[in-house]
């Protein structure tokens, strides 16, 4: 295979998923050259749904690919977010933002076909079927070697694999806190329309979400408890399955008709330091996986995506520069996103009576002040504060 003569600015993407094509369009609009490079034969596979904040859909879209994912998905108006067996609860509204929606409900896989679908009309390089076998770094370039022989070079590499190739790179250390919970996903009907609204509900067992599909009565639930607890879940057949998702839920949003499609992910926390090393850097799941319970995880890796290709485009004659400046830049961003997750997690996630007091005082006291409930809109639609 030809190895293309490294020019300025020009960058190995490893992961064209949504975050590493997300960078490439990006790069692209910015005058960078980029090369994708996937493991994947083909469209993805992926079968999980995405809250995507308002935020992400304005980048989606300065990409060029919003357009195609718009028809396919479906707006969040409000949030509702309650504790199991308590007082208190708080409404966000797209009013307290003035915008016309707090965020949006899409599959990954709609959102990689937009994806996919703009990196062509872009003229973006993305190799498939690529599988890597090293990844390194000089004073002059970044050099990935394929398993077939082949290598490739450029003024730096870009690891968006959601980090299945870390282990190629012993700079860069992994941190894990494991939740010892899984997320169940799924598709459940209701009898009444959604309206547009996403729930959120905290219990003992950890989150349980629905999120509003295009479908009016249709909602992707997400239900996160113990392994063991998933199991039993998920061997439940489907009306025993609705009852307990019933219980666990309540009648909030009405009454849960039929689920489909269960499927389970394990939950932890991954960080990776540092974020950039040399002509190195990682951005998207592979330079942090969160728990979902904020549904932060995409949001945080497009800004990973928009900082680094700007950064670049800045000093495009000095790569190492460029990938230092972005990984002091994520730091602030980064650390908040993870915090405000990490704490939902451990506030919510807890059962004794004097937290679920002040939790209960927390919801209503941040229903009654506008200011705090625009902060937590501002931040659920366009992500942590700068
Ligand atoms: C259950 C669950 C629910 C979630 N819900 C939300 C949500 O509501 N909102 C939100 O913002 N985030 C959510 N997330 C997180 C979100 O899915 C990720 O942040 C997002 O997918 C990250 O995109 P990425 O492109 O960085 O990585 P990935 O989506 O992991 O994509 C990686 C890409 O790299 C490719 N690849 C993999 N291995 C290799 C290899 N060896 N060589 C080359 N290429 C390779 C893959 O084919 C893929 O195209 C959720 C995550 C989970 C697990």
């Amino acid at each position: 295979m030809a190895d293309p003569a490294a020019t300025p600015g020009s960058v190995l993407v490893i992961g064209a998923g949504p975050v590493g094509a997300t960078f490439a369009l990006l790069a692209a609009r910015l005058g960078l050259p980029a090369t994708l490079l996937d493991a994947r034969t083909g469209a993805t596979r992926e079968s999980r749904t995405l809250a995507l904040s308002y935020g992400s859909r304005a980048l989606l879209e300065r990409v060029g690919a919003w357009a195609d994912c718009a028809s396919r998905a479906a707006d969040i108006h409000r949030i509702h977010t309650s504790q199991q067996g308590a007082f208190g609860r708080v409404l966000i509204d797209r009013t307290d933002v003035g915008l016309p929606a707090l965020g949006h409900v899409l599959a990954y896989a709609d959102l990689q076909d937009a994806l996919d679908a703009a990196l062509v009309r872009a003229g973006v390089e993305v190799r498939f079927g690529a599988r890597i076998a090293a990844i390194a770094d000089d004073a002059a370039h970044a050099t990935v070697t394929l398993e077939d022989g082949g290598t490739l070079s450029a003024s730096a590499a870009v690891l968006a694999d959601g980090g299945a190739n870390l282990s190629k790179l012993p700079r860069f250390a992994t941190q894990e806190k494991d939740y010892a919970q899984s997320a169940l996903l799924a598709h459940v009907t209701c009898d009444r329309a959604h309206g547009h609204t996403a729930y959120e509900r905290f219990t003992p067992e950890g989150p349980a979400a629905l999120l509003p599909a295009m479908d009016a009565q249709t909602y992707s639930m997400v239900w996160v408890s113990s392994h063991p607890r998933i199991d039993e879940l998920m061997d439940l057949g489907e009306p025993a399955f609705l009852a307990a998702f019933q219980q666990h839920f309540g009648h909030r949003a009405g009454r849960f008709l039929s689920a489909s499609g269960r499927k389970r992910f394990p939950l932890r926390l991954r960080t990776v330091q540092p974020r950039a090393s040399g002509r190195i850097a990682v951005i998207g799941n592979a330079a942090q996986a969160l728990h979902p319970v904020a549904g932060q995880g995409f949001n945080l890796g497009l800004r990973d995506a928009l900082m680094l290709a700007e950064a670049i485009a800045a000093t495009p004659g000095d790569a190492v520069r460029a990938l230092a400046g972005y990984a002091d830049a994520r730091a602030g961003d980064v650390e908040r996103s993870i915090g405000f997750t990490d704490l939902l997690v451990g506030l919510f996630g807890n059962d004794h009576a004097p937290t679920r007091l002040v939790r209960g005082a927390g919801l209503l006291a941040l229903d009654a002040l506008p200011l705090a409930r625009r902060l937590l809109a501002a931040r659920m639609s366009f992500g942590a504060p700068r």
